[in-house]
């Protein structure tokens, strides 16, 4: 008999697939998901075969910029946050209620994309040295853009007090319909708990429970405290492991509890802005969702542009996968940690967006990919972990 298989939302791994002969029988009905935002979740963990050979470890990577909202990796941050403000009765669908968010992209386009779903107007605002790509879609999805200078945060423009400001602007004001809501990504707990709640028993029921490390960079910290969590309630050996891009302070806040770049010298007044080209990851402050996972940070590594560039170059030369540079960041991690444990092992890490959303910046930078080369990872690493 012919063997067809039938693929739905949430089936993705080969053995979820629905035989359609068993289900023209009447077996393997598939639950079609209420809306676009029951497609968010139950990403696919796949392994990434380059990183793996190269290193003699399992390295499986979780494919968040395949969620089902707006693509993303804050899909499922966004969904929680307004389930919370929805439940707490600070949110009324179709009422005017506004949401303000300060955000380098990805939570505006899930945010805005949740909203429309949901009967809620989006209003982000956003540096203006962000990839363009981000605030063009963001206006396609019908949110409110509002590109401000990079400021640092005691500054009242800085793009997440504006949007606080705004929220209350809103809420105050009779004349306007609805509320204001600030989201506040990186200070609200719904953040977290929506990787404790999803991405990280996701993982482990992936892995079948074997694990021995977890390696993740920080924007907000959301994912990383809330996959640490449910990982170490689990197992207590697991190894959680932050991947800090060049100019972020929290490599340093990790290994010896001080917030300043590694390449400022200690007294030096510490910049706000994180020099990188990497966008998403990396901060110079300690928010309330980095603090929820502080204390189950194991090790930290450090990655900087050129390794971050070159790793994003090879995961599509050797693999096909096209992501963003936070997804880069993390495999460079990876890869050190996999060093570090030693062949055997098991290390996942997460694929956040998609390189659709960095042309005109990182991939910009990082160029177009010619033929397979025999590049090999000591060139994107080093011969050791220390560079
Ligand atoms: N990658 C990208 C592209 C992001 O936008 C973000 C969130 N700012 C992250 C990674 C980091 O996620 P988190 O905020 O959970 O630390």
């Amino acid at each position: 008999a012919e063997n067809k298989t039938l693929v739905g939302a949430g089936l993705h791994n080969k053995d979820d697939h629905i035989n359609l002969e068993d289900h023209e029988r009447g077996g393997g009905v598939i639950k079609v998901p209420e809306g676009i935002e029951a497609c968010i979740g139950n990403t696919p963990l796949f392994k990434i075969k380059s990183l793996s050979e190269g290193t003699g470890c399992d390295i499986l990577a979780k494919a968040e910029f395949l969620n089902g909202g707006g693509g993303g990796p804050k899909d499922r941050v966004a969904l929680s946050i307004i389930d919370l403000a929805e439940e707490q009765g600070l949110l009324k669908p179709y009422s005017g209620d506004t949401i303000y968010e300060g955000t380098v992209g990805s939570t505006g386009i899930s945010l805005a994309t949740v909203c429309r779903a949901r009967g809620y107007l989006a209003y982000i605002c956003m540096p203006s040295d962000q990839a363009t790509e981000k605030s063009d879609l963001l206006q396609k999805l019908g949110a409110v853009v509002e590109r401000v200078p990079p400021a640092p945060i005691i500054d009242p423009m800085h793009f997440v007090n504006r949007a606080r400001t705004l929220a209350t602007e809103h809420t105050a004001d009779p004349n306007r319909l609805g509320r204001g809501y600030f989201a506040n990504q990186f200070e609200n707990e719904a953040n977290w708990q929506a990787h404790h709640n999803g991405t990280g028993p996701e993982i482990f029921h992936q892995c079948g429970g074997e694990i021995d490390a977890f390696v993740a960079g920080a924007g907000t910290g959301g994912t990383l405290a809330g996959v640490a969590r449910y990982m170490k309630s689990r197992l207590s050996e697991v190894r959680i492991v932050l991947a800090d891009p060049q100019g972020s302070g929290l490599y340093n806040w990790v290994k010896y509890g001080v917030m300043f770049d590694t390449k400022e010298k200690e007294g030096t007044r510490r910049r706000s802005q994180v020099d990188t080209i990497v966008e998403g990851i990396g901060i110079n402050r300690v928010t309330a969702n980095f603090e929820a996972g502080r204390e189950l940070i194991d090790d930290a590594f450090k990655v900087d542009d050129e390794q971050a560039l070159a790793m994003a170059r090879w995961l599509v030369e050797k693999d096909g996968i096209f992501v963003g540079s936070s997804s880069a960041v993390n495999c460079v991690a990876a890869v050190k940690t996999a060093r570090d444990l030693g062949p055997g092992h098991r290390i996942i890490t997460i694929l956040c967006d998609s390189g659709t959303r960095h042309i005109s910046k990182f991939w910009a930078i990082a160029g177009n990919i010619g033929g397979k080369t025999d590049s090999r990872l000591e060139d994107i690493i080093g011969p050791n972990n220390t560079s």
